[in-house]
C-alpha cells in the first residue's frame, strides 16, 4: 500500500494542526484504511488492537463530521457515543479527544462506573458533542433519565471482544436500543469471534471491514524471548533481571489481582518501587498507580490482563510476563504495551511446567516461535521439560544479566535504525 497523508485522507486542518504538534507524520494502517471510509459516512467492522492507532482512526473522522455538521446539542444528550469495555481505556479515548479536537470547540465527558456519578450528571445537563462510556454506568445515567441518547446518530464500540469478556452484552443490546435506527456505526474489536461477530451482525449496516494484523502491526517489531523457570524461582529471575538500569519502565503482567498484589508487594520488599492495578482497585487508586509509573516515580506497574487492557503509557521499555496468560489473544495484547506507535520494545516471558501449553498456543496464534532467551537450556518442544525444572530456573537467574545487556545492544539497533 503506498503510504498516504493525513491530508490525502481528507483529515481537515485543525486537526492536521494537532497532528503535526503531535508528531503524527504517517498515518497507521487502520487510520489509512478508516479514515476515509468514516469521513464518507461508512460502518466499519475494525479488526485491530491497541496500539495500532486505532483510537485516532475513529476520532479523527467523527470531531471532523462533528465540527463540520454544527449540529445544536440537547441537554442530556450526545451526538456521538464511544463504549468502551474499561474505565482506563474510556479515559484514555477522552484524553485523545480532549488532544486531536483542541482547536474544534467541541464538548465531550467521560461516564464510568466506580466514582460518584454526581459530576458526571453535571456535567451532562448541557449536552455533549461526544460521550465516551462504560456501558454499566451509562445504563444506570440513561434509565434515571439523566442522559438521552436518541440524537446519538454515531456510536463507536471500542474492544468489543474484551466487552463480551467482561460480560456486557446485554448491557451494549440495551443501549443501542436507545440510539436513532439511522446512524453510523463502528465496531472494534482485537479479535472476532462469533459472539462478536453476530454483535457486529445485528449493529452496522453494512460495513466494510478493515484489518490490522496484531502480528505485522505490534509483534513483529517486539523482540521476545521466553524463560523456562520453575514457579518458585520466578521472583528471584524477577528481582535479577529488574537490577538492570535499563529496564527503565516495566510492566509486570499476571494472571490474577492476588497475583499482582503478591508480585507487587515482593518488588516494594527489595526496594523497587511498584505498582499493582487491577479490577479490585478503586477508580482512584487506579488512577494514582498509573500516574505513579507515568511519571516515573514508580518504575514498575503489575498489572492484569483487563486492567491493563488500552493502557496506552509511552516509553515502556520491557513487558514481563510473569505468569503467561491463559488467553493467547492477550499475550499479543500484553506486548502491545511495549511498541506503542512505530517504537520497538522488549517482551520478557517466564514460563513454568504448568503454563507450556499456554506457550503453544500463543505460537499457534503469533505463528512465531518465541525465542528462548539467551543462557537457556535448549526448548524440547516433543518433550517437555526433560530437565528438572529447579535447574532451568537457576540458569535462568545465573545467566539474566549476560541475556539482558546482549538483548538491549540489539534493542537499540532497532530503535536507531
Ligand atoms: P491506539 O492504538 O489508539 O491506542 O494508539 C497507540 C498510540 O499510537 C497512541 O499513543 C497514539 O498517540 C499513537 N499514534 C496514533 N496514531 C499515530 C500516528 N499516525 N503516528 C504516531 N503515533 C500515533
Amino acid at each position: 500500500m503506498t503510504t498516504l497523508t493525513f491530508t490525502e485522507l481528507g483529515v481537515a486542518e485543525p486537526l492536521r494542526r494537532v497532528l503535526v504538534a503531535e508528531n503524527y507524520t504517517t498515518p497507521t494502517p487502520i487510520q489509512t484504511q478508516a479514515i476515509p471510509l468514516l469521513l464518507a459516512g461508512r460502518d466499519i467492522l475494525g479488526i485491530a488492537q491497541t496500539g495500532t492507532g486505532k483510537t485516532a482512526a475513529f476520532a479523527l473522522p467523527i470531531l471532523q463530521r462533528l465540527a463540520e455538521a454544527k449540529a445544536p446539542v440537547a441537554p442530556h444528550s450526545a451526538l456521538a457515543l464511544i463504549l468502551a469495555p474499561t474505565r482506563e481505556l474510556a479515559l484514555q479515548i477522552g484524553d485523545s479527544l480532549a488532544t486531536y479536537g483542541r482547536h474544534l470547540g467541541l464538548r465531550h465527558t467521560v461516564i464510568m462506573g466506580g466514582v460518584k456519578a454526581n459530576a458526571q450528571i453535571k456535567a451532562m445537563a448541557r449536552g455533549v458533542h461526544i460521550l465516551v462510556a462504560t456501558p454499566g454506568r451509562l445504563l444506570d445515567l440513561v434509565n434515571q433519565r439523566q442522559i438521552r441518547l436518541d440524537k446519538a446518530a454515531t456510536l463507536v464500540l471500542d474492544e468489543a471482544d474484551r466487552m463480551l469478556d467482561m460480560g456486557f452484552v446485554r448491557d451494549v443490546r440495551k443501549i443501542v436500543a436507545f440510539l436513532p435506527k439511522v446512524r453510523q456505526s463502528l465496531l472494534f474489536s482485537a479479535t472476532m469471534p462469533n459472539d462478536v461477530a453476530k454483535l457486529a451482525g445485528e449493529i452496522l449496516h453494512n460495513p466494510t471491514r478493515v484489518e490490522v494484523s496484531p502480528r505485522t502491526m505490534t509483534a513483529d517489531r517486539v523482540e521476545q524471548s521466553v524463560f523456562f523457570v520453575d514457579t518458585a524461582a520466578k521472583r528471584d529471575l524477577l528481582g535479577q533481571l529488574l537490577k538492570a538500569p535499563e529496564m527503565s519502565r516495566v510492566i509486570v503482567f499476571t494472571r490474577t489481582k492476588h497475583g499482582a498484589n503478591k508480585v507487587a508487594k515482593q518488588l516494594g520488599l527489595t526496594g523497587v518501587e511498584a505498582e499493582a492495578i487491577h479490577g479490585n482497585k478503586s477508580q482512584s487508586a487506579r488512577q494514582r498507580a498509573l500516574e505513579r509509573f507515568r511519571s516515573g516515580d514508580a518504575r514498575v506497574l503489575v498489572a492484569t490482563d483487563i486492567a491493563a487492557r488500552g493502557l496506552d503509557v509511552d516509553d515502556v521499555s520491557h513487558v514481563i510476563n510473569y505468569e503467561l496468560p491463559n488467553e493467547p489473544e492477550s499475550y499479543v495484547h500484553r506486548i502491545g504495551r511495549t511498541a506503542r506507535a512505530g517504537a520497538g520494545g522488549i517482551a520478557l516471558s517466564f514460563c513454568d511446567p504448568s503454563e507450556r501449553a499456554y506457550l503453544r498456543d500463543i505460537e499457534k496464534l503469533t505463528k512465531t516461535p518465541i525465542k528462548v532467551a539467551a543462557g537457556q537450556p535448549v526448548r524440547a518442544t516433543a518433550a517437555p521439560s526433560a530437565r528438572p525444572a529447579a535447574s532451568n530456573a537457576s540458569r535462568a537467574a545465573a545467566t539474566a544479566p549476560q541475556t539482558r545487556r546482549r538483548r538491549f545492544d540489539d534493542g537499540r539497533a532497532h530503535r536507531a535504525a
